[in-house]
């Protein structure tokens, strides 16, 4: 074995001690008739989700209240008011990177600091502003972010392969992916300094 693989090895090995379950300490507030299991993909989070109550409205621009438009992509399927805790969509655009992509934003909103900002826009190399110009925003560190996010909570930190391609058609390497699921374990980490302590305030 290399002290590589030894490595992966002693580190999978602590992965089993580590309770996944601790680390999903969001609270989905969802319609009780969706097909959806929101809350059960929070648990399987391979990343923390922010310590917070969030609803996920399913709604579609019919509806008055439907906040998704005014980007510039065209016929949004959903968005996030992260300063609300709300991510809207429609039902059947609705799935797993969606929600996690969404939740992105919100942990951004309610974790990150600016030093995590600075230190992500790094690892991604992407010098730019947080948020960049409106007609490309979807090229924003931020938008960024949020798929990194997704991609941490479902795919996990280790990727096997030489490159994995992202929603965007762009691609991310193991080393930088691993990279910034950890800077969003630390920044959790950070946020929350006494684990469950914290949570027992409410
Ligand atoms: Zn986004």
């Amino acid at each position: 074995m290399t002290l590589r693989g030894y490595i992966a090895a002693v580190l999978a090995g602590l992965a089993l001690f580590t309770p996944v379950a601790a680390e999903a300490n969001t609270t989905i507030i969802a319609p009780p008739e969706s097909g959806s299991p929101y809350q059960a993909w929070i648990e399987a989070a391979m990343v923390p989700t922010p310590e917070l109550s969030v609803e996920i409205v399913e709604s579609d621009r019919n509806d008055p209240a439907w906040p998704c438009e005014g980007t510039d992509y065209p016929d949004p399927v959903g968005c996030v008011v992260p300063s609300e805790r709300r991510i809207f969509g429609e039902p059947r655009a609705i799935n797993r990177s969606f929600v996690f992509h969404e939740l992105g934003h919100i942990f951004d909103s309610a974790v990150l600091t600016d030093w995590d900002r600075e230190r992500f826009s790094a690892l991604a190399r992407i010098p730019m502003p947080w948020w960049y110009e409106p007609s490309r925003w979807h090229q924003a560190p931020a938008e960024y972010f949020a798929e990194s996010y997704a991609l941490c909570a479902i795919v996990g930190p280790r990727i096997y392969f030489p490159r994995m391609t992202r929603p965007d058609d762009s691609w991310i390497k193991p080393r930088q992916h691993y990279q910034i699921c950890t800077l969003i374990q630390r920044a959790s980490e950070r946020h929350r300094p006494y684990g469950a302590a914290s949570r027992a305030k409410g």
